[in-house]
């Protein structure tokens, strides 16, 4: 059990996470952070990024963290692959403990563990996680080469894995339950464009269809109930949004309604001192990386001025 008291702990490593971790090794607070389950976030599922500042030819989402990571890592930021599973943020200094069972103790802790995709509930979807339906193309769009695939949604992550499995699979359904898409018009437009794309407008999923070598199809209903119909797909992806990733902040830290942290006015000060919140776990609203990054160097800059004011 290690009983060294650090500066600050940084909790999850997207685009806040490791950003945080620049600035704050920059300011002297040696942070330590601790990547959780998915090093890098969700960002790394994105093949391709070209509204970041700075990637005049884009760059995959993969990369863009390798490489913020690498600058954090240049000014001394140490990153551990562990996850925090338990946080007591009821007294000071603050005692974290990870997925082995072993205590951290921070003065400051800035928490930037994102969100995850959001699931569509349906139990035939539970059933076929992994034999055809996934949130991320990426990761496996290449078992469905030259195959018909169906993508759920209409905002932005659900046309940027149709637009990645067009260039992969034989067709791509786009299932879309409003009759307009919720993307970026920029993005919109290339979906247009693809011939291999076929939206289907204001339609639901109501059952995904399978056997034993996994998914056949997918059963969807029009968004006014009225009909079914069947579609003959092998990959399923669902990409309908995010759910923040704050249960093991339950309790401990005020949330909203929808379980993002509430951070004070434009600040990263949560509702507890000394712990700061940054990125998708306490954005509702943009979501994305340049915004996250911004926030993480905020919430580096707020706690580095609160550790002065409250060298404890
Ligand atoms: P989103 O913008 O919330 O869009 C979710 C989509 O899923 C909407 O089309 C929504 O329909 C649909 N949907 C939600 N629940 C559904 C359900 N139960 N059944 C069927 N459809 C459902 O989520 P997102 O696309 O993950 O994007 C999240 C944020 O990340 C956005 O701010 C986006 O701009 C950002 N993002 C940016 C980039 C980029 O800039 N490269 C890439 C990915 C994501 P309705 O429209 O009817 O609500």
């Amino acid at each position: 059990m290690s009983t060294k008291i650090n500066k600050c702990v940084i909790i999850g490593s997207g685009p806040s996470g490791y950003t945080a971790a620049i600035y704050a090794s920059r300011a002297g607070l040696e942070p330590i952070v601790f990547e959780g389950n998915a090093p890098g976030g969700q960002i790394t599922m994105t093949e391709q990024i070209d509204n970041f500042p700075g990637y005049p030819e884009g760059i995959s989402g993969f990369g863009l963290m390798e490489d913020i990571k690498k600058q954090a890592l240049r000014f001394g930021a140490e990153v551990r692959n562990k996850v925090i599973k338990k946080v007591d943020f009821s007294k000071r200094p603050f005692v974290l403990e990870t997925e082995d069972g072993n205590e951290v103790i921070a003065k400051s802790v800035i928490i930037s563990t994102g969100a995850s995709a959001r699931w569509l509930g349906l139990e035939s979807e539970r059933k076929f996680r992994g034999m055809g339906v996934s949130t991320c193309a990426t990761c496996d769009g290449f078992f469905y080469r030259k195959k018909d695939v169906a993508v759920i949604g209409g905002g932005d992550t659900a046309c940027s894995e149709a637009l990645y499995l067009s260039g992969l699979c034989n067709k791509v359904y786009l299932i879309v339950r409003r009759d307009v898409l919720r993307a970026t018009k920029a993005v919109q437009e290339q979906i247009f464009s693809r011939e291999n794309i076929e939206i289907v407008w204001k339609h639901k999923p109501l059952e995904i269809l399978g056997d034993d070598s996994g998914v056949t199809g997918i059963r969807v209903i029009s968004s006014e109930g009225e009909a079914t119909k069947d579609i003959d797909v092998m990959g399923v992806f669902v990409a309908i949004g995010n759910i923040p990733n704050t249960d093991v902040f339950k309790g401990q830290l005020e949330l909203n309604e929808n379980g993002y942290i509430v951070t004070k006015g434009h600040s990263s000060y949560t509702s507890v001192d000394g712990v700061f919140a940054a990125g998708d776990v306490q954005d509702p609203t943009y979501k994305q990386a340049i915004v996250a990054a911004g926030s993480g160097a905020k919430a580096a800059i707020d706690c580095e001025r609160w550790l002065m004011e409250n060298p404890l």
